[in-house]
This record gives structure tokens, C-alpha cells and sequence, in this order.
């Protein structure tokens, strides 16, 4: 019987394979390696001080059903929070004499059984309802097709992306699927919204996404500022797409110059009410991370599982951003071109390291 000889795999192709894998097992063994070292700070049940989920934040919250709970700010503002909900979610409806305004659309975690928040903001008032965001995230636009529409921040970008009276959110934008947001009216930066005898100043606060927007009533001196500022031990999120130390450092300066320590403060998620006193402790940490003077250590957010982030820490203020780099770099041509030519890099070295490695077994 003729003995078959294998055909010999040439040693270039082969170089070039275990290179390419050589990569592969590298990356994941250096994301392996951070994420064994980025550790929880809290418990997932935590929510801030002594507040865990599904407990209500004060005396005066009361669970309306099995989901949502509602406090009466003062007469005709409410917290319309989701104690239950993963991050701890708050809306609020603001009424004036005419109309009313509810800021964000829910969590979109609610049980089937459970009515919409339009539903549940329409029996706290009979007045006319108008629905605001306060950004595009899932967490904050879940019950948005049980309205007609939204108001939306008039941003250059958002403008010139519109189509036929609608605007497309792109998955980038929400974090899960596109979805289709009807603009009812567009409101410029400072615009005042006229409830009928009431007020609401709309302010465009970019740091934690680019299209957010914090409203304030000047006249009762209340602030809802949506995920740009919140008292939540999850952490403030600057790892995402349009997230960006400097200018969210310097967007809380901007409202505190024009707030003063007599404002009450409510945030979309954690612990709804805070004061001016905090607002400034994030823009100082903030401000400490952009200028590089942070020492931020790896660590895990509850919203990203087993991914490893930088973590800047003080006391129960914590904030998130990619490891190693600045979002507004990350998510930028540049950091993937550079990224794409370290990959490159690294697969020649090792390419060069298994060719030299097969012609000296191929001489002995
Ligand atoms: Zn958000």
C-alpha cells in the first residue's frame, strides 16, 4: 500500500493564524484579568444611605399600586418614582393651571398588568398632559408610544436628523432597539413651556448624553435635572456614547450659576430629592476626572455586569467611565483607528515571533 503523505502547511499562512488567534487570547485574557480585579462597590439592592429597592425614599411617598409610588412636592408638582424598577426610576408631572407636563416616559419595566404612567399621571390631574424627556436612554422613554408625542430639545443635531415631524432614536441613543419619537414642538435652549400661570425653563445640560435636558420653575425654585445629576450608589454614567467629563463639569456649573442653595434638586434615579451642596460635589469630582487629577480605580457597575470601568469614588458619589480613556475619546474615529493599529501592531509581533519560531524548528 503507497504510504500518503499530509500536504505541509506552509509557514507563513500558519504564522500569520496563530498570530491572529494569539491576539485574540491576549484581549481576552487581559479583560478576564480586569474584570476579576473590578469589584461590585455595593450591593445590587442598594440604593443610597439606608434606601433599598422597592423601600419608599420618605414619610410622605405612598405606593399608589403594586408599582408606582407618588410624592406630592408641593401643590400640583409630583414624584412619580418606580421603586421597583432596576434603577430605581423617577418621573415627575409638574401641573399648571392649563396643562400639564410630565417629565420622562418610565422605566419601561413595568409588569404587563400594570398601567402605563400615562395612565397613572392622568389620575393625579385632569389637566391636558404633555410629555418631556429628559434623554433618549430605554430607562427613560419605556411608555413614550402610549403618547401622541413629546416636546424635544432643539439641538442643532436632533434638528437636521428630523423627518416629516418625527425623529428616529437611533440604538446608539437608547442603549436597546431604535424607536420612533413624534416632536410635538420643538423648544429651544432657555424656553420657557407655559403651563398656565406656571412656568418650566428647559436647559440644555449635555455631559451624561448630548440631547439632555434639565427643566426648572424658577418661580417655586425646583430643579429636575433626569440622569445629569441623582443621588443613586449605581453611580453617575459618563461610559456611554456622548458622555463627556469636561462639559458635563462645566454644564453643572453653568445651572448652579443660575440656581442658588434655596433650589430643591430631583434626579431620575436613586434617592429623587438633593440639594445644591451635591450638585456641587459632582461637578468638583467631575471637573477632578476631566483634568486627569482623579485617581480612578477599576470597578464594576451594576448597569454593565462583569465589564471593568474606572470608578471615581467619594463617599457615596460615584462616577463611571471607560477604563483608561475618556468616552468623548472612546467613541470617537480616531481611538478606533488607533485601536485597529495597536491590534495590528501586536498581531505583527507576534506573527514575526511565530515565523522565526518555525524556521528555527524546520532547521533542527
Ligand atoms: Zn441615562
Amino acid at each position: 500500500m503507497p504510504r500518503r503523505t499530509m500536504p505541509a502547511v506552509p509557514t507563513k499562512p500558519r504564522a500569520f493564524r496563530r498570530a491572529i488567534a494569539a491576539t485574540v487570547f491576549l484581549l481576552l485574557a487581559l479583560l478576564l484579568a480586569a474584570s476579576l480585579l473590578a469589584k461590585m462597590p455595593f450591593a445590587s439592592d442598594q440604593v443610597f444611605g439606608k434606601l433599598r429597592s422597592g423601600q419608599l425614599w420618605s414619610e410622605k411617598a405612598r405606593y399608589v399600586d403594586d408599582w408606582y409610588a407618588v410624592e406630592a412636592i408641593d401643590d400640583g408638582s409630583y414624584i412619580i418614582a418606580e421603586p421597583k424598577s432596576s434603577q430605581y426610576n423617577s418621573s415627575y408631572l409638574l401641573v399648571g393651571g392649563d396643562r400639564a407636563l410630565l417629565i420622562d416616559a418610565g422605566s419601561g419595566e413595568r409588569p404587563p398588568n400594570i398601567r402605563s404612567i400615562r395612565a397613572l399621571a392622568e389620575s393625579l390631574t385632569a389637566k391636558p398632559l404633555m410629555l418631556a424627556l429628559s434623554h433618549f436612554h430605554f430607562d427613560h422613554i419605556g411608555d413614550l408610544d402610549a403618547f401622541e408625542g413629546a416636546l424635544v430639545l432643539a439641538t442643532a443635531e436632533l434638528q437636521s436628523r428630523a423627518q416629516g415631524g418625527r425623529l428616529q432614536i437611533a440604538a446608539t441613543e437608547s442603549l436597546t432597539g431604535p424607536r420612533s419619537l413624534r416632536i410635538q414642538r420643538w423648544l429651544g435652549d432657555g424656553e420657557k413651556i407655559d403651563l398656565g400661570g406656571r412656568a418650566i425653563e428647559i436647559r440644555s445640560t449635555p455631559g451624561h448624553a448630548q440631547e439632555s435636558a434639565t427643566y426648572i420653575d424658577r418661580e417655586r425654585q425646583l430643579v429636575f435635572a433626569g440622569d445629569f445629576l441623582y443621588q443613586h450608589l449605581g453611580g453617575l454614567v459618563v461610559f456611554l456614547p456622548g458622555s463627556d467629563t469636561r462639559v458635563y463639569a462645566d454644564e453643572i456649573g453653568e445651572l448652579l450659576a443660575t440656581t442658588s442653595k434655596a433650589y430643591r434638586y430631583f434626579g431620575a434615579h436613586g434617592k429623587p430629592e438633593f440639594d445644591h451642596d451635591w450638585a456641587g460635589r459632582v461637578q468638583s469630582a467631575m471637573g477632578e476626572l476631566a483634568s486627569g487629577v482623579a485617581k480612578p480605580v477599576l470597578a464594576e457597575s451594576y448597569l454593565a455586569p462583569g465589564l471593568p470601568l474606572h470608578m471615581h469614588r467619594q463617599d457615596q458619589l460615584l462616577i463611571y467611565q471607560p477604563p483608561f480613556i475618556a468616552a468623548q475619546m472612546l467613541y470617537s474615529w480616531r481611538s478606533l483607528a488607533m485601536l485597529g493599529a495597536a491590534l495590528a501592531l501586536i498581531s505583527g509581533m507576534f506573527w514575526c515571533l511565530f515565523r522565526a519560531l518555525g524556521r528555527r524548528g524546520s532547521a533542527v
